[in-house]
């Protein structure tokens, strides 16, 4: 017997991430749209904690243009997992940062004309000819040059002869609610540097609007590409948008029953006594806590165990939760338990988690901690899903793997 850090048996709980799954949505979602719209793979913050060698490897497998990324680091990853495909780094960079984006071939959007005039200098050097991606603020009042100021930039750009501009994006504000006079008032704004450039005989190739909410309400902005974050794992933005049958949730959240016990009538569980049972109850505890992203909420929510809902009972702790199993008598140890995902006919959806967490949908995916093993199901080579490759690389694939770069 080997008892060295690779093959230690794997914690009882997990995230489970089904890739048949996220590659059916991604059919779907290219189904949906029009064949000439190119897809751009948001894979930012590790796929929304999908984990994102394997969200990219499918989503380019599935014919993506590229991937969207926000940092220099998780664009580097992919390069160096051997990923080729054209990744944009959304957002705005460090100076610093723009040697090593040439010298891989990682794709900057511009906002300003310090960092244009850096990047064409550095492309010079590199004798490369660097595509850009001009970001426009259209009332998102984040990144970019305003629409009404943007053609002093776009000429400077043009005059660069180591830049193209090869894209042009904004971005929304509010694409997934029922209202879209700010959305439309947004597209129109930037049509109005698209047409501009035009009547000057300037096209630039891609231009790209739409996120999950505006790929989903919004087809009249769909343009040449649209970028894709939330519903490639099969989450909406909204209750209110428009739905694509057949996708669904990629991502699960389970542990297995760690201990039971009998709370007699005036009994508490758990931290501060939040609990106190009025009839003798069974109890399970969940070795899964807040120390995993689970919401730190009392007696509110719950788990799915033998297709039934075992609410929760007293406090989360970091390590920890309490669910009462009373109706579920053929509950026993080391039983499943689901915390998000579906067990039989009944689910916890990752909405019902945000509404635990009084929060969205985004927060509730990325929020699920690394010490918490991604484990991928039906992975077309089987086994952990590659959360942190370069990790994976020191150690062979194996459960510390998914856990150490925190
Ligand atoms: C994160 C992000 C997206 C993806 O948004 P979703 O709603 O997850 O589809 C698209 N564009 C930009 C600029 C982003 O930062």
């Amino acid at each position: 017997m080997n008892f060295n850090s690779h093959n230690f048996p794997q914690r009882p709980a997990w995230a489970e991430i089904d890739l048949g799954r996220l590659r059916r949505n991604l059919q779907l979602i290219r189904g949906d749209l029009p064949r000439d719209v190119k897809f751009l793979a948001v894979v930012k913050d590790e796929a929304y904690g999908h984990g994102a060698l394997d969200v990219a490897s499918a989503a380019l497998a599935t014919g993506a243009w590229g991937c969207g990324l926000s940092t220099l680091e998780e664009a580097m990853i992919l390069r160096d997992a051997g990923i080729t495909a054209p990744l944009l780094l959304l957002g705005e960079r460090q100076e610093a940062e723009l040697e090593w984006c040439v010298a891989h071939d990682l794709t900057v959007c511009v906002n300003e004309p310090h960092n244009v005039r850096a990047l064409a200098r550095i492309a010079a050097g590199f004798e490369k000819r660097v595509p850009v991606h001009l970001k426009i603020n259209t009332g998102m009042s984040r990144y970019g040059v305003r629409w009404d100021e943007a053609l002093p930039l776009i000429e400077l750009i043009l005059a660069e002869k180591s830049l193209v501009l090869e894209g042009m994006m904004t971005h929304f504000a509010q694409s997934d609610e029922a209202d879209k006079t700010f959305a439309n008032l947004q597209a129109a704004r930037f049509d109005e540097v698209v047409r501009a450039l035009e009547q000057k005989g300037i096209f630039v190739p891609l231009k790209h609007i739409c996120n999950s909410g505006g790929i989903l309400d919004l087809p009249h902005a769909h343009r040449d590409m649209v970028r894709a974050g939330l519903l490639m794992h099969g989450v909406y933005p909204s209750l209110v948008c428009r739905r694509i049958p057949g996708i669904e949730p990629v991502m699960s959240v389970k542990a297995k029953i760690a201990a039971i016990q009998t709370v007699k009538p005036g009994e508490s569980v758990g931290y501060a006594m939040r609990y106190t049972a009025t009839s003798e109850r069974r109890i399970a505890v969940l070795p899964i806590g807040y120390g995993d992203g689970f919401p730190r909420v009392r007696n509110e929510g719950g788990a799915l165990i033998h297709g039934r809902r075992a609410p929760l009972v007293g406090g989360v702790a970091m390590d920890a939760i309490t669910v009462d199993i009373t109706d579920i008598p053929q509950a026993r140890m080391w039983d499943e338990a689901v915390l998000m995902g579906r067990q039989g006919g009944e689910e916890i959806s990752v909405r019902d988690i945000a509404k635990l967490k009084n929060s969205v949908t985004y927060d509730v995916l990325t929020n699920w901690r690394l010490r918490l093993r991604r484990k991928a199901v039906n992975h077309p080579d089987q086994g952990e899903t590659r959360i942190s490759p370069r990790d994976t690389d020191q150690h062979a694939a194996g459960p510390v793997a998914a856990n150490v770069n925190l």
